[in-house]
Formats: C-alpha cells, structure tokens, sequence
C-alpha cells in the first residue's frame, strides 16, 4: 500500500506518520525530515536546501523528486509520504515515476485542520532533533520539561515554526499545495479527516477509513 498524507504544517501529519506506518509496516519517507537530517549533516545537500527551509519556501520540484526516487529505488515496500508531493509538478513527477515502475497510489488522506488551530499548535510544537519524536506543550507535553522522553535529548522549537516563518509557510501551502487536493479529487482516492481530535483518534480514524475503503477492495 503506498500512502499520502496531506495537511498543513501543524496539522499533525508527522504523528500520524510515524504511527501509521509503525501500524501499517510501511516506510515513512519525510521530505522535510530527510531535509533536516541532510543540513544537520552539512552535506551537500544539505548546504543546497537550508535557506529554501530557513525561509518557509519550498524546496526546487526538480531536486525534491530527485531525492524522492532515489529513495524509492531502495524500497520494496509501501510507502507512506508525509510532506510529499506539495505542488502539483511533485505528483505529476510521483505518478510517472509509479506508473514505470508498475506501482499505484492507493489513498490520499488530507488532515482538515483550521488555520488558527494550525498556527497556535507550531507556537507550542517541540521537537527532539535526535530521535524524532514531537511534543505539542499544552497538549502532548514532555514528562520533563524540555526533555525527550525517549532519548534525553533536549527538546528545541524548529527555525521554520518562528511566527514570521510560519505566515510564509501558510501562504506557500495555500499557493502551492492546496491546488494538489484538486489535482487528487479527480481520481476517487482522495479521503478528508477531521484533525481536530486526540492522536490516537486520528489514527484510529484513518485506519478504519483504510479498512473500508482501501484494504477491502
Ligand atoms: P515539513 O517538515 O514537511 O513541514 O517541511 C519543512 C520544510 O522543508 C518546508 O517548509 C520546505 O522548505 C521543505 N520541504 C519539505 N518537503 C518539501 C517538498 N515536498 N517540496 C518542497 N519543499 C519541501
């Protein structure tokens, strides 16, 4: 089964991610996560996309779907996308790319989340750079404070979730990346979720859609 989560910044499609796939034995492939990942390497790479991720703007289509495919060449499993495609031109690159090699897309699954909502949860989201994990500190607080509760490692507030980033980060998704709910509507795999409730009712949620709609057919 490969997948694709969409939503805003802040709509929780990390979360999801990461225990979907742990749940569905799917590979979770982060554009964003392997962005960061490559500038805290400072390889070259990295070097060419920090200032597209310091400044909220999207990474070149071209590079994006470059990385993208050399990753898929490595994976014979399903893929849950989080982060990929955000324009149109990603999709377009990721359908061809499915289509030679003979694979499908199975299911589209948009977090609906209101704008305000979105831009108060990036204000209290912290990170942990080492393993991943993701706080919310009104909702999903860390047990101590700015503490990972998995590894120890200190909790940091991404660059990109500063106030004055994230307005350019709303606006790119509502430019760019909105046309693609359009582009997906068109092919009746396209499912919307309600972001508004618990992480474990999201997924809860999403994986009941999958088994309705998806795994039975
Ligand atoms: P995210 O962690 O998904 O919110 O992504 C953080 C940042 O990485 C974005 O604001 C972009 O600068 C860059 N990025 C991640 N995924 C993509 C993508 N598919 N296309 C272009 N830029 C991306």
């Amino acid at each position: 089964m490969n997948l694709i989560l969409l939503g805003y910044p802040g709509s929780g499609k990390g979360t999801q991610s990461k225990s979907l796939s742990s749940k569905l034995g799917l590979i979770h492939l982060s554009t964003g996560d392997i962005f960061r990942d490559e500038i805290g390497k400072k390889t070259s790479l990295g070097m060419q996309v920090a200032d597209y991720l310091a400044g909220g703007r999207l990474v070149p289509d071209k590079l994006v779907l470059e990385v993208i495919k050399s990753r898929l060449e490595k994976e014979d499993k399903g893929v849950l996308f989080d982060g990929f495609p955000r324009t149109v031109e990603q999709a377009e690159g990721l359908d061809g790319y499915f289509e030679s090699k003979n694979k499908k897309l199975d299911a589209v699954i948009f977090i609906q989340l209101d704008e305000n909502e979105v831009v108060g949860r990036l204000n209290s989201r912290r990170s942990c750079l080492k393993c991943g994990r993701i706080y919310n500190l009104v909702t999903n607080p860390p047990k101590t404070e700015n503490t990972c509760d998995g590894c120890g490692d200190k909790l940091v507030m991404r660059g990109d979730d500063k106030p004055e980033v994230v307005r350019k980060r709303l606006m790119v998704f509502r430019d760019l990346t909105e046309p693609l709910i359009a582009y997906y509507k068109t092919n009746g795999m396209f499912f919307e979720i309600n972001g508004n409730s618990s992480p474990e009712a999201i997924t809860e949620a999403i994986i009941t859609l999958l088994k309705n709609k998806i795994i039975k057919a």
